[in-house]
C-alpha cells in the first residue's frame, strides 16, 4: 500500500501557492501591494472571534484522521459536496438521531476527493490547499488519483509533535484566540489552559442564546440549569438578569473580553421594567407568539448592552441567518449543517432602541456583522459612521472570502472610514485554515490599499500603517486584547 502511495505521488501534479496571489494583476498597482504586504505579512494573528474548541489547546492531542479534522466538521465543505446531491450519511456527519452514517476516513476522503472540482474558486479550496501546502507540507494537488496519497501524508503528519495544537498555535503566530461558549459551559478547558505553564492565549467568549432565546431548543430547561449554576433565581426577571451578570464575570475571570449575539434579527427594544417582567413570564413558561420571542431577543440586546456599560464586555451581533432552513435536514443532524441561509437584515429601524439609549457611549463598543451585504453601504456604514458605541465587523461567512473582502472595503470605508472596522475575524471552527484566513485578509487588503496609493488617495506610507492596523492593531483595540 505504502509503495503504491508512493509510486502514485512521483507522479502526482504538485500544489503551489502562488507568492503572487490576490494581489492586483496591473504591475504597478501589484508592486504597491507587495510592498505593503511584505510589511504586514508576519504580524502576529490576533483572532478575537472564532469557533475553535478549547480542548484541543487543554489537552494538546494530535488531531484525527484527515477526514474527521478536514471534511466532517466542516459545514462550508459538505453543504457544496450535500448540493450535488452526496448525502451527508456518506460524508461521516454525525446524525442527530444516533442512526449510522460512514465511519471509515478514508471513505470519506475519497469522497470529497472524487469531487473536489466543486469547489474551484470557493474559498473553501483556497484555505484547504493552503494547510495542506503551508501548514502540513503536503504539496500535491488532491483528485481522485491522488486520494490516497495525499491521505496518507496528512495522517502522517497529523502525528508528528509539530501539528499538535499548542504547536500549530505558535508555529501560527497567534497572540490570542478567542473561541466561543454557552452560559451553561463550565469552561473546564479554559480553567484548565489558565492553570497550565503553556503561554498560549485562549480567551472565551459569552455567547448566551441558548438563555436568551425563546425559540432555542431546550430554552425553559437552559434557563433553570442556568438558575441551578449561578444560584440566581430565574423564576423571576431581576434574578435572570443577576444570573446573567455573574455568569459574565466569571467568563471575563476566564479571559473573555466579549459577549456574541447570533439572533435572527437586529432588532432590539426599550422596554419598561414592568413589561420585561411580565414578558419574561411568558417566554419562560413557554407561553410566548414568535413576535414576544422576538421582542424578547429584542430587549435581551439592550439589557446585554447595559451589562456591557457595566463590565467592559465588548459586544458582538451576528443577524440575518435563518438556521436550519431545511427541517428534515435539521431534524436528522441537528444545528450547524449547512442549511443556515441569509436574510435581508434591517439595522436602522432595528438598532434604533438600543442606539437611542447607548449609542452615545463611546465606553460601550457594539460590532456589527452582517449577511446582507445591501446593508453596509445603505445602513451599517452610515450607522458605524456616526455612533461612538458602533463598530463594524470585517465580511463574515458566506463573505469571508476574497471577493466579499473586497465588496465589503468597497462598500463601507467612504462613509465608515477605516477606524470604524475593527480588522478581521476568522470565526472558523477549522483551526488549520486560520493562517490561510488572515493571510487572505491581509492580501486582499493590501491589493484594496495598493489601488487607493496608485489613483493618489492615499500617501504609500499612509497606506503601510492603515495595512498594519487592519491587520493587527484594530482587533486588538475593538476587543480589548
Ligand atoms: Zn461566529
Amino acid at each position: 500500500m505504502a509503495e503504491r502511495a508512493a509510486d502514485r505521488g512521483a507522479a502526482a501534479p504538485s500544489l503551489r501557492l502562488a507568492p503572487d496571489r490576490l494581489f492586483p494583476p496591473d504591475a504597478t498597482v501589484r508592486a504597491i501591494a507587495q510592498r505593503l504586504y511584505e510589511q504586514v505579512k508576519d504580524l502576529p494573528i490576533v483572532s478575537p472571534h472564532g469557533h475553535t474548541d478549547p480542548r484541543w489547546f487543554a489537552e494538546n492531542a494530535p488531531f484525527p484522521d484527515p477526514a474527521t479534522l478536514f471534511i466532517v466538521p466542516d459545514h462550508y465543505i459538505f453543504r457544496m459536496l450535500h448540493s450535488q446531491g452526496i448525502p451527508l450519511e456518506r460524508l461521516g456527519v454525525p446524525s442527530a438521531d444516533g442512526s449510522a452514517v460512514e465511519s471509515d476516513p478514508r471513505k470519506i476522503w475519497r469522497l470529497f476527493a472524487e469531487n473536489y472540482h466543486l469547489f474551484r474558486a470557493t474559498p473553501s479550496r483556497y484555505w484547504f490547499e493552503h494547510a495542506l501546502a503551508e501548514v502540513l507540507g503536503v504539496a500535491i494537488r488532491l483528485s481522485a488519483e491522488t486520494a490516497d496519497t495525499v491521505y496518507d501524508a496528512v495522517a502522517a503528519r497529523l502525528q508528528s509533535a509539530d501539528c499538535r495544537p499548542r504547536a500549530l498555535y505558535e508555529r501560527f503566530n497567534i497572540e490570542v484566540i478567542a473561541t466561543t461558549e454557552s452560559p451553561l459551559d463550565p469552561l473546564e478547558h479554559h480553567k484548565a489552559l489558565r492553570a497550565s505553564n503553556w503561554r498560549g492565549r485562549v480567551v472565551t467568549a459569552y455567547r448566551p442564546d441558548p438563555v436568551v432565546d425563546p425559540e432555542f431548543d431546550g430554552f425553559a430547561a437552559n434557563v433553570s440549569e442556568l438558575g441551578r449554576i449561578t444560584g440566581c433565581d430565574t423564576g423571576s426577571w431581576q434574578g435572570y438578569l443577576a444570573a446573567h451578570r455573574q455568569r459574565r464575570q466569571y467568563f471575563a475571570e476566564m479571559g473573555a473580553t466579549s459577549t456574541d449575539h447570533g439572533h435572527p434579527t437586529s432588532r432590539t427594544a426599550d422596554l419598561s421594567p414592568r413589561e420585561a417582567e411580565a414578558l419574561y413570564g411568558k417566554v419562560r413558561g413557554g407561553k410566548a407568539t414568535a413576535e414576544e420571542a422576538e421582542l424578547f431577543r429584542a430587549q435581551m440586546l439592550t439589557e446585554m448592552a447595559r451589562m456591557s456599560l457595566e463590565d467592559g464586555l465588548v459586544m458582538q451581533i451576528h443577524p440575518g441567518s435563518l438556521r436550519n432552513h431545511s427541517r428534515a435536514i435539521y431534524r436528522r443532524f441537528g444545528r450547524d449543517k449547512g442549511f443556515d441561509i441569509p436574510t435581508p437584515t434591517d439595522y436602522v429601524r432595528a438598532l434604533r432602541p438600543l442606539l437611542d439609549k447607548f449609542g452615545e457611549e463611546s465606553r460601550l463598543t457594539l460590532i456589527l456583522f452582517t449577511l446582507d451585504e445591501t446593508a453596509y453601504s445603505r445602513e451599517l456604514a452610515p450607522l458605524a459612521g456616526v455612533y461612538p458605541a458602533l463598530r463594524l465587523g470585517p465580511a463574515w461567512w458566506f463573505y469571508d472570502s476574497p471577493e466579499g473582502m473586497r465588496r465589503y472595503r468597497e462598500a463601507v470605508t467612504e462613509t465608515a472610514g477605516f477606524y470604524n472596522t475593527v480588522g478581521f475575524n476568522d470565526d472558523t471552527r477549522a483551526f488549520l485554515s486560520i493562517p490561510a484566513r488572515h493571510d487572505t485578509a491581509r492580501r486582499v487588503d493590501c491589493a484594496y490599499l495598493a489601488e487607493l496609493v496608485a489613483d493618489h488617495r492615499l500617501e504609500e506610507d499612509e497606506a503601510h500603517e492603515v495595512a498594519g492596523e487592519l491587520a493587527y492593531r484594530l482587533a486588538k483595540k475593538a476587543y480589548k486584547l
